[in-house]
């Protein structure tokens, strides 16, 4: 062991445990890429104000999460907490929301940073995969999005999960309700941080996750309540949308979420498999949030979902991924002129496609065998003098132990037809 580790609240992904990473990315990214999604990658840091305007001031994210420092240069950056402020950011710099075509559909996935406690499921780094749909107010786009992280979930076989689903109301209604709610939560018993929170956010008051304080807000203000008629009406839409399409979802009024810049749609995907940290992604439209940073007004809807959560989502629910072995063919050269010729075989093989590895550093036969099984490859490509001597070499089935002297020349053709 090296006299360093990883730092804490992180974890390295090593094989083979990071194939499911990668395989929960792909699922998670294809059905975007299906449905107009382009990809968008951005810097791992921006402007720390960029946050604080855009996630918020009075967030945990900004107030106590962020990895926010000065460069040598002067410059104030913090490591991205979340993907949407430097999506939209990107995608303002870039024009891309001018030229009529709207929504402005992306895609992204990445690593993000946030100084947490760390325990199960809640790391000071971890990865997202996330969208947004920037420029459009309409249902469908809400609904769309929903429906393809549903998607992304069932493909990989996870059926524990449930969506939650509310509406924050807008710039019309949600004032309204915020005077309401305030009045109510001036009149508990609180802390002196929850007070300030009263003063500055008060909705995300609700989302407190204290009994002492869940159990004060009995009889609260309800948002639903004071939703004005254009809400109302958007929601009842996106939940049709969604009943359409066979996706179910949980009306859940209380739900606010962590990230100040939310209007009208917002949800969160949990799972029931993973304790307290049982948020696996969330989002929801944020049509204010171009104009915090000083855009135009550009009504937008998205979502990220975290994959480690999805990881762990998957072995709650005992799902194994059918990844295909990464090596499909092992070749074992037995001496010198063996090692030559078989590596230009590897070389041909991989050229042609085939997922080749070859017995490095000189090892016996037996101990190639054992590498070549720990491979997962099918096939094994055997060689010693006698069989060059012959213009051949042995391919050997790993299931079957069958083995059959292939002639060189033709090996290549050999494997592509048996592999199918
Ligand atoms: P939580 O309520 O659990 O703190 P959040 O509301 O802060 O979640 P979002 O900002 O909505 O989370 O991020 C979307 C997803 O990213 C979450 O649903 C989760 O799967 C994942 N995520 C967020 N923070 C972490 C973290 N510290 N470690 C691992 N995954 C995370
Ligand atoms: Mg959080």
């Amino acid at each position: 062991m090296s006299t360093f580790q990883a730092p804490k609240g992180t974890y390295d992904l090593l094989p083979p445990n990071s194939a499911t990473y990668l395989a929960v990315r792909e699922a998670i990214s294809g059905p975007l890429k299906n449905s107009g999604y382009g990809y968008i990658e951005t810097p791992g840091f921006e402007n720390v104000e960029l946050f604080a305007r855009g996630v918020g001031e009075s967030t945990d994210i900004v107030t106590k999460e962020m990895y926010a420092f000065e460069t040598k240069g002067g410059d104030k950056l913090a490591l991205r907490p979340e993907g949407t402020a430097s999506v939209l950011r990107a995608a303002l710099e870039a024009n891309l929301h001018k030229g009529g075509n709207l929504p402005v559909k992306l895609w992204y996935s990445g690593s993000y940073y946030r100084y947490e406690r760390p325990q199960k499921g809640r790391y000071r780094h971890f990865s997202q995969v996330g969208a947004e749909a920037i420029g459009t107010e309409d249902p469908a786009l809400d609904a769309e999005l929903i429906i393809l992280a549903d998607q992304a979930y069932r493909s990989l076989g996870l059926r524990n999960f449930r969506i939650l689903l509310n509406s924050l109301g807008d710039k019309e209604c949600r004032p309204v309700y915020r005077a309401a709610l305030q009045d109510f939560l001036r009149g508990l018993d609180l802390d002196d941080d929850t007070r300030r929170r009263v003063d500055i956010n008060p909705l995300r008051v609700l989302d407190d996750k204290r009994d002492a304080v869940q159990r004060q807000l009995t009889g609260a203000p309800m948002l639903r309540d004071y939703l004005c008629e254009a809400c109302k009406a958007y929601h009842e839409q996106v939940r049709e949308l969604l009943t359409a399409a066979g996706v179910g979802f949980e009306d859940d009024e209380k739900l606010v979420r962590g990230l100040d810049y939310y209007t009208r749609t917002t949800f969160e995907f949990v799972h029931d498999g993973l304790g307290s940290q049982s948020a696996v992604g969330g989002g929801g439209r944020y049509d204010g949030l171009s104009e915090m940073i000083g855009g135009p007004a550009l009504p937008s809807v998205g979502w990220a979902l975290g994959v480690d959560r999805t990881v762990l989502a998957l072995e709650a629910e005992g799902i194994v991924l059918d990844i295909p072995a990464a090596t499909a063919v092992y070749a074992v050269p037995l001496g010198e002129e063996a090692r030559r010729v078989l590596f230009g075989t590897v070389t041909a093989l991989r050229r042609a496609g085939v997922a080749t590895d070859f017995a490095y550093g000189g090892k016996g036969l037996k101990n190639a065998m054992k590498s070549a099984n720990r491979s997962g490859a099918r096939l094994a490509l055997v060689a010693g003098e006698r069989d060059l001597a012959d213009g051949v070499v042995q391919l050997k089935d790993l299931e079957s132990g069958e083995q059959t002297p292939v002639a060189l020349d033709a090996v290549v053709d050999e494997i592509t037809r048996k592999l199918g």
